[in-house]
């Protein structure tokens, strides 16, 4: 594997006591979702109303039954077997400020070249998203990958203060309760 792929041993040590698993990552992810709707659409509080439907990434209203997929409106939806190697993805970007070919990411993660292309795009779209979020403007949607992971290096100066500006990005869970309102 070529050294500029790697990430620094205790790099990846913080990453994997912060977010050991997938469920750690979801854990955050709907936090901080949870606490920006702050109510359901039916108007009860979020934190005493909704309960985790089992063994899912889906939460359920206990007053009017609404189910919510918090990841469906974030890239990491579709992912959610291997929500940590997004993070990690993410992470390894930062830290390399280069794109990596979807040939490296297959060795790294060792998936297929179509896996390994979904993987780069969400790890792109949330780093674009962080950077949204923080105020930074695109002139269009076509801006180069390396753009953005450049734009995303410079603006986090460490792993943990790039960590906090991915989930802090997230939108609310209300974006997804009127979404699965609408389909129902
Ligand atoms: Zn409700």
């Amino acid at each position: 594997m070529k050294q500029t792929m790697k990430l620094p041993i205790k790099t990846e040590k913080t990453i994997k006591q912060l977010f050991p698993d997938s469920e750690a990552v979801f854990a955050k992810a709907a936090a901080v979702m949870l606490l920006k709707a702050d109510r359901c659409i039916c108007d009860v509080p979020v934190n005493t109303y909704y309960t985790r439907i089992p063994h899912t990434y889906q939460y359920k209203c206990g007053r009017c039954r609404l189910v919510v997929s918090p990841l469906a409106i974030t890239p990491l939806s579709r992912a959610h077997k291997n929500l940590t190697d997004t993070l990690e993805l993410v992470c390894r970007l930062h830290f390399i400020k280069k794109e990596l070919s979807p040939v490296e990411i297959a060795a790294l993660y060792k998936c297929k070249y179509e896996t390994a292309k979904r993987k780069s795009n969400r790890a792109i779209q949330w780093m674009k998203l962080a950077l949204i979020h923080s105020g930074k403007t695109f002139p269009n949607e076509n801006i180069k990958d390396t753009k953005v992971i450049r734009a995303f290096s410079a603006q986090h100066n460490s792993l943990n203060a790039a960590v906090d500006s991915l989930f802090n990005a997230l939108p609310s869970l209300k974006d997804a309760m009127k979404n699965n309102s609408k389909n129902q």
